[in-house]
């Protein structure tokens, strides 16, 4: 795809309406030492045909915020309060059997290892063709196979293929075929979690032209979430940055890559290798991830920020807006009465 193909895209999707509205959610680990706020009240929106990359470092409850949406949180873990509306549905409020449609149906999920959500023992066919006559009984095993043969044709697999074994595929294909599940029943949304990480950078590249064409081909919405900044700048619509299970910034890719305003996401920027650098160190954040059975207070990121000031491990900075559509969450763009510098 083009430069100016994929500028087109995001900016079709500036302004799109709410598919996925989530609402002041928290969802809490129970362990011995005691409660982990593993997402500390999020509130987000996710626009109907847009891709949004789901950013930060390992344990800031990216994936337990992408769980979540599936009401897939199990124990220890537990959603502990907020709203998840998906097209107009509470979804907090509807039954276990009504959650399992949906699931199959409307939202899809994309792991990481598609080995461990594929049964070794069942054919790619049989994968398929179940998913679809098990959510739509009025459908032939004979038509079942045909739209799921067409799928994987469309995903970039040989259609004899079909027959063949989860092993028997690489990791690269086995990710199509995760994909073509979430198809097979015209999913709306697919929330693919770090999707790549397996993939070396050719089929990766692939991959997210594939996704790229899906998003316009099958009108879908797609939820990237990943540590890899680079693969969210080639493929997002938007970006959203967690630190600490909390909204750390909100905004389009050229917003909160180019004009960063959460100290956290510039000092993630800093520290992507680049073959520019001129032989000098990379950077490197000072302090370690916090520690969330005890989340700082304030700001959760004031122990390790360069600009940190009194009033930020006293009072917690709002998510507002800075621009139109671009908010942080940090003192340094917000009205206060505490001291430092502004
Ligand atoms: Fe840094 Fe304060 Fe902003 Fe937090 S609120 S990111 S500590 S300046």
């Amino acid at each position: 795809m083009t430069q100016d193909a994929i500028a087109a895209d995001r900016s079709s999707v500036a302004t799109g309406d709410v598919l996925y509205s989530i609402r002041d959610l928290s969802v809490e680990y129970g362990t011995r030492a005691g409660e982990v706020a593993a997402v500390d009240r999020v509130s987000l929106d996710i626009r109907k045909g847009e891709i949004l990359g789901l950013v930060g470092e390992s344990g800031c409850g990216k994936s337990t915020l992408g769980k979540a949406m599936m009401r897939m949180i199990s124990p220890p873990g537990r959603i502990t309060q907020g709203e998840l509306w998906f097209a107009g549905e509470d979804l907090m409020t509807v039954s276990e059997a009504q959650m399992r449609e949906i699931r199959g149906a409307r939202l899809g999920m994309v792991f990481q290892d598609p080995m461990t959500s594929l049964n070794p023992l069942s054919k790619i066919v049989d994968h398929l063709t179940e998913t679809i006559t098990t959510h739509e009984p009025s459908v032939s095993e004979a038509a079942a196979r045909d739209r799921a043969e067409q799928l994987i044709g469309r995903l970039g697999l040989r259609v004899e293929r079909i027959d063949d074994y989860p092993h028997q595929f690489s990791g690269g294909m086995r990710q199509r075929i995760m994909i073509a599940l979430a198809l097979a029943l015209r999913a709306d949304l697919v929330i693919a979690d770090e999707p790549t990480t397996a993939l070396d950078v050719i089929v990766e590249a692939q991959f997210l032209d594939l996704l790229r064409e899906l998003r316009a081909e099958f009108d879908l919405t797609i939820i990237m979430i990943t540590h890899n900044i680079g693969v969210v700048a080639e493929v997002a619509d938007r970006v959203a940055v967690m630190y600490a299970g909390r909204m750390a910034e909100l905004g389009s890719v050229d917003e909160v890559f180019l004009d960063t305003k959460h100290p956290y996401g510039q000092g993630l920027l800093r520290a992507v290798p680049n073959i520019e650098l001129d032989g000098s160190d990379l950077y490197q954040m000072e302090g370690a991830p916090p520690n969330l059975l005890h989340t700082p207070s304030g700001c959760p990121f004031h122990p390790r920020c360069p600009h940190v000031m009194p009033i930020c491990s006293e009072r917690e900075p709002a998510f507002a807006e800075v621009t139109p559509g671009h908010r942080a969450s940090c003192w340094l763009f917000q009205e206060h009465d505490g001291e430092g510098e502004r």
